[in-house]
């Protein structure tokens, strides 16, 4: 086949996949996006406008900074302000408000709160700075779970004793169990099983859990979406990875076993769902001194949303952003009063952004 003629086959397979998910015409289904970049993505390429009244996209609780509870946002704080300590941060956290402050606040108030873009950088720097006390703010899926294991071990080796990390990684199937009965089906967050595999989406078929696992381009998405409408419509429980050049059944062992060595299971609070047991993860004992709640020995703290946000409904899928009453009001992108207008994989900030 010449490169023409498999462009020319290409373009008619994704032609066919949109003309399948826009003229379906089977019993209405819902299907729940378990990945904030999934959710931008939908809304910025259109996805959303072409389909038909019968599919409702829903957007679920994969947006890592979405699902970080305030009392997070309070400990971290508390880390800044009474112990002193240098905060390493992705971006976003440092905007997402807490019960009283933000971490932005206490930066301008004087506390030392630094961006960084990997879980490495924030050991390079307490490396460089052997007076500070520094934590790394550790939030996220499986998916960065590694780097953060990596990082401590790599402080350990140098002996880097004034890195801890903060931990506050999820792990997805806990939030499939109780998302469930939300959704006729999830589109899986491909990066997710990119590292943990598909087992858990076909043992969820068995059970009756249907999904598909998608990529993130206008055609994967679109493939994706028409694939699972058009099994939804043959009534039985299904499980399709649309997203074969990525995601492997066995997903990535080395990862997956660097974390099960250094990381155990312990219940994790989720904003808007509550504790889900056995969804977090931990350093496990032998890490322990690399712990910032050990280290700094952390009382139990309590957090209080604002109480005009929604964001735990929009996280369940059981209201749209727009449906708060502070939506473009008071809570917008510049000044956001809930985790899901700051974070860039927010729905609120993607209904903001791209209209809902
Ligand atoms: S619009 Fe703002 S306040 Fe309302 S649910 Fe979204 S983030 Fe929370």
């Amino acid at each position: 086949m010449t490169a023409a003629e498999g462009k020319e086959k290409r373009d008619a397979g994704r032609r066919s996949a949109l003309e399948i998910l826009k003229n379906y015409s089977g019993p209405d289904v819902r299907i729940m996006e378990v990945c904030g970049t999934h959710t931008h993505e939908i809304f910025r390429l259109g996805i959303r406008k072409i389909l038909p009244p019968s599919v409702k996209m829903i957007s679920g609780p994969g947006c890592p900074v979405c699902v970080t509870p305030v009392n997070y946002i309070d400990e971290a704080l508390m880390l800044a302000g009474e112990h002193g300590c240098t905060i390493c941060t992705f971006g976003d956290l440092v905007r997402v408000p807490g019960t009283s402050s933000s971490l932005q606040k206490q930066r301008g108030a004087g506390a030392k709160v630094k961006v960084v873009y990997a879980p490495s950088d924030a050991v390079e720097y307490a490396a460089a700075h052997p007076g500070e006390q520094v934590v790394f703010l550790s939030v996220g899926f499986e998916t960065t779970t590694p780097s953060v294991c990596l990082a401590v071990k790599d402080a350990m080796e140098r002996g880097v004793e004034n890195f801890s990390v903060l931990t506050a990684n999820k792990t997805m199937p806990g939030a499939y169990e109780a998302m469930k009965d939300s959704t006729d089906l999830f589109l899986y967050p491909g990066h997710v099983h990119a590292i943990i595999g598909t087992g858990i989406c076909e043992q969820l078929a068995e059970r009756g859990v249907s999904g598909i696992c998608a990529g993130f381009t206008a055609p994967e998405l679109v493939t994706a979406l028409a694939v699972g409408v058009t099994r939804f419509e043959r009534g039985e429980p299904f499980f399709v990875n649309c997203y074969p050049r990525v995601v492997k059944a066995e997903g990535q062992p080395a990862a997956v076993r660097l974390v099960a060595e250094m990381m155990e299971p312990c219940d994790s609070e989720w904003r808007g769902i509550g504790e889900i047991p056995l969804s977090g993860m931990k350093l496990r004992e032998k890490y322990a001194s690399y712990d910032a709640r050990v280290r700094f020995s952390l009382p139990k703290v309590t957090g209080r949303v604002n109480p005009a946000c929604r964001c735990g409904e929009v996280l369940q899928g059981k209201c749209l952003p727009s449906d708060c009453p502070v939506f473009g009001k008071g809570c917008t992108p510049e000044h956001p009063v809930g985790a899901c207008m700051v974070s860039g994989e927010g729905a609120c900030s993607a209904f903001y952004l791209y209209g809902g």
